[in-house]
């Protein structure tokens, strides 16, 4: 048996040989055209930080199909917590990268303050405040945008919280004259923000805060005034406030009095050495004996 080279002359396996390696290397030079143009469409697009260069996003999107997805609006200028301000919104809407865009075709900002009942375009909201309060309230801002191929993003919501209005204290003072140590406590309202603090000051002494001032009673005869006010978590502060609270000795306190004089005094009083008569306070006023100025007596408030 002879194989089919061994049929063959020479000339005819040169030729075979050849033939075979020509095969070869047009194969291979189409491997390397075929691996270049593929990096070369895919390199520009797939960029080290992900993003798609400006002037390839025309080819990138006709490479990668019709934008679908919708863009995102995020709310610029919300304040944390209450506001007693004006408060100015900013909604800020992004495509997503390579998307279609938000200018032109359906692009659009749009918000409602209705629940969504009715909508109206526009990027910038402002939340106004007036006299007495008005403007206060915990607003809900619904917001949407819409990119360039009309890709609706799903609403979203925010809340608004302004409260221009000051808190209202008020106090338990009795009108009543009192022989003892009292105690004046304050109420404070406020239906939005809450009551933060509450502030007093009596006789116009240092300012404290707290819910309640007590009065002392001891040789402490007289009309006191007790000033306060409260501010809210807005900090809106209320106008000042008064009450008064009357401090009285005891009627039936014994004093002293002299044969010829027109004053009554202390026991210890040093005016008391040529006379001294005893009687209430009660009875001292009505007969008409005014408080010593020396030994400052006990007297009687109303
Ligand atoms: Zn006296």
């Amino acid at each position: 048996m002879q194989g089919w080279a061994d049929a063959m002359s020479s000339d005819d396996r040169n030729y075979a040989r050849t033939r075979l390696r020509l095969g070869a290397l047009l194969a291979l030079a189409l491997l390397c055209v075929l691996a270049h143009v593929a990096s070369a469409s895919a390199a520009p697009l797939a960029s080290s930080n992900g993003q798609v260069p400006t002037h390839l996003r025309s080819q990138h999107s006709a490479l990668t199909g019709p934008d679908t997805t919708p863009p995102t609006t995020t709310v610029e200028g919300l304040p944390t917590g209450w506001s007693r301000t004006p408060v100015t919104l900013s909604l800020v809407a992004t495509d997503d990268e390579g998307g279609s865009g938000m200018s032109g075709g359906s692009a659009k900002t749009e918000y409602s303050g209705d629940g969504g009942t009715s909508w109206v375009a526009g990027q910038t909201v402002t939340y106004r405040t007036w006299k007495r309060g008005g403007g206060s309230g915990v607003h809900t801002l619904l917001y949407r945008s819409t990119d360039a191929a009309g890709n609706v993003e799903e609403t979203q919501g925010c809340e608004v919280l302004i409260d221009a209005r000051p808190p209202l204290t008020r106090d338990d003072a009795s009108l009543a004259a009192q022989l003892h140590d009292t105690t004046v406590s304050f109420t404070a309202n406020d239906s939005l923000s809450s009551v933060a603090i509450t502030w007093h000051s009596l006789d116009g002494g240092v300012w404290q805060q707290g819910p309640s001032v007590v009065v002392p009673a001891s040789e402490n005869w007289g009309v006191h005034w007790v000033a306060y006010y409260s501010v809210d978590n807005a900090g809106n502060a209320e106008y000042l406030k008064w009450c008064r609270v009357t401090i009285t000795a005891d009627p039936e306190t014994i004093v002293f009095v002299t044969e010829s004089g027109t004053r009554y005094h202390r026991e210890t009083c040093q005016y008391l050495w040529h006379s001294k008569i005893p009687k209430t306070l009660y009875i001292a006023i009505i007969e008409g004996y005014l408080p010593c100025s020396v030994c400052e007596p006990p007297q009687l408030f109303q």
